[in-house]
């Protein structure tokens, strides 16, 4: 962690993320001094190759505004780079370095052949016209398109980037490169997106957990559910809990949270941020016996028997722990990246919650990804049912691959270490056989 503080500095996210998955392999060193001798981790932490650029471009004012865009290109070792985009104000180097560190472990579990990397830009989205966003999207690609390819890194959405965006940029790939090729992933459906994608990082985690929830005898039948975020993955997380007979209570932005205790109304949700792209306060318009809270991160507050955070990272510390303890939390599944901080993930696991980690549970939207770009490199779509028939399977293999490796490194039950210890042989394994590159 010495190396990691001082080569990286003022990087917090990306040392605390390293420093969890450093924490969880040492018994793998101990038990295997072949891998410190090939300096695998000291080579883990430190990207293949990172970009960094500027984006100019025009705003709907007619000024110029300048923004800064990155692709960090982690690991190799298993397949083509490939991870998210995030658009949002806070981006800077060490939160993209701490995402694609992850996506790198998470990749490896997903069990597909795919690298790992993550991407974006400190521009926000958010109160953008639709041509400003396409200028930035525009501008964007005119740098990136020369680092990324269909057998090199594969870009796909995250927070700040969904259909609309993905769309603009592979627009101006195709017409940069004169080629149709799957290089992003979330495209559309008419030019070559998969179905089960929008859903799939949501879906996926609510497989996950209903695996641990099964080694706990449980199933989802009336457990109410708190997920905070109201975008991509906690729309969809809240979309299968319900099917699954559970009782989603409340949801979040970043101005705050709402509770509805009849159970969230999705159809409401979806309209207001799918469609209005608006904010999550106005489902009390439509639902006054709901209630809007300011304080996103209070939502923590309202008791619940699952929660699922899937917003943005360190959303539960370790006081918003205790409180879920304490109001009888008997599950918590990571929908977004990091959202524990690492004194949270003790508290849980103390209290014998069960926890599952992000690197885990939310690996379906990447696994659908890798889906995607079979089916593009077939020139085949498969059904929503062979889609999401394959994801479920998936997600049982991640599952099981984390009970084992925990297992195996006697910590039997603790899926962050196995979670941790799983991807990490993987990606050491094949960094060994292909020699020090
Ligand atoms: P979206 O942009 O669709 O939604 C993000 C949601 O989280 C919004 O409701 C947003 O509120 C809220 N949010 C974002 N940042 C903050 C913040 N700093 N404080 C409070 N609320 C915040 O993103 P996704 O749903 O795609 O991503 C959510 C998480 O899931 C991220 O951690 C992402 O890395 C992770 N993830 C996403 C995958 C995917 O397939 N999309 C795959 C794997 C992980 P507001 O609108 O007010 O900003």
């Amino acid at each position: 962690m010495g190396i990691v503080n001082a080569r990286n500095p003022g990087e917090t996210e990306f040392h605390q993320a390293v420093k969890e998955v450093a924490e969880s392999v040492s018994p793998v060193m101990e038990k295997r001094p072949q891998l410190a001798r090939a300096r695998i981790l000291e080579r883990m932490i430190e990207p293949e190759r990172t970009v960094m650029f500027r984006v100019p471009w025009v705003d709907d004012k007619g000024e110029v505004q300048v923004n800064r865009g990155f692709r960090v290109e982690f690991n190799s070792a298993i397949g083509p780079y490939k991870g998210g985009l995030r658009f949002h104000p806070s981006v800077y180097l060490g939160i993209i370095k701490f995402l694609g560190f992850e996506q790198v472990f998470k990749n490896a579990l997903t069990t597909m052949p795919i690298g790992g990397g993550k991407g974006g830009s400190d521009f926000n989205p958010k109160g953008k016209s639709d041509v400003e966003v396409m200028q930035f999207c525009q501008s964007f690609m005119n740098e990136l398109f020369r680092h990324i390819g269909p057998d090199t890194d594969v870009p796909a959405g995250d927070i700040g980037v969904g259909a609309r965006e993905i769309g603009y940029l592979f627009g101006q790939y195709k017409k940069l490169t004169n080629t149709f090729t799957g290089v992003l992933t979330g495209k559309g459906l008419e030019y070559g997106g998969s179905l089960v994608r929008t859903q799939a990082t949501g879906y996926g985690l609510v497989y996950y957990v209903t695996r641990m929830l099964d080694d706990r005898g449980k199933d989802w039948n009336g457990l109410r559910v708190v997920v905070s975020g109201s975008g991509n993955v906690a729309i969809y997380a809240t979309q299968k809990a319900q099917q699954l007979g559970a009782k989603v209570i409340a949801l979040s932005d970043s101005n705050g949270y709402i509770v509805d205790e009849k159970g969230i109304n999705l159809e409401t949700v979806r309209r207001i941020k799918e469609v209005e792209r608006g904010r999550i306060c106005q489902y009390v318009d439509a639902h006054p016996h709901a209630e809007f809270r300011e304080r996103w991160q209070d939502i923590w507050t309202v008791p619940c028997d699952v929660a699922l955070p899937s917003a943005t990272q360190n959303e539960i510390d370790e006081a918003s722990a205790k409180v879920l303890v304490n109001n009888g939390v008997i599950a918590v599944g990571e929908g977004a990246n990091m959202p524990s901080t690492p004194e949270a993930i003790n508290v849980l696991q103390d209290a014998g919650v069960s926890f599952a980690p992000a690197k885990a549970a939310n690996a379906g939207g990447v696994a659908t990804s890798a889906l995607e770009m079979c089916q593009n490199s077939m020139r085949l779509n498969w059904t929503f049912e062979e889609v999401d028939t394959r994801l479920k399977r998936i997600m049982s293999s991640i599952y099981d691959q984390c009970i084992a490796a925990a297992q195996e490194y006697g910590m039997g039950g603790n899926l962050v270490a196995g979670a941790n210890i799983a991807g990490f042989l993987k990606v050491a394994e094949a960094m060994i056989a292909q020699g020090v590159v």
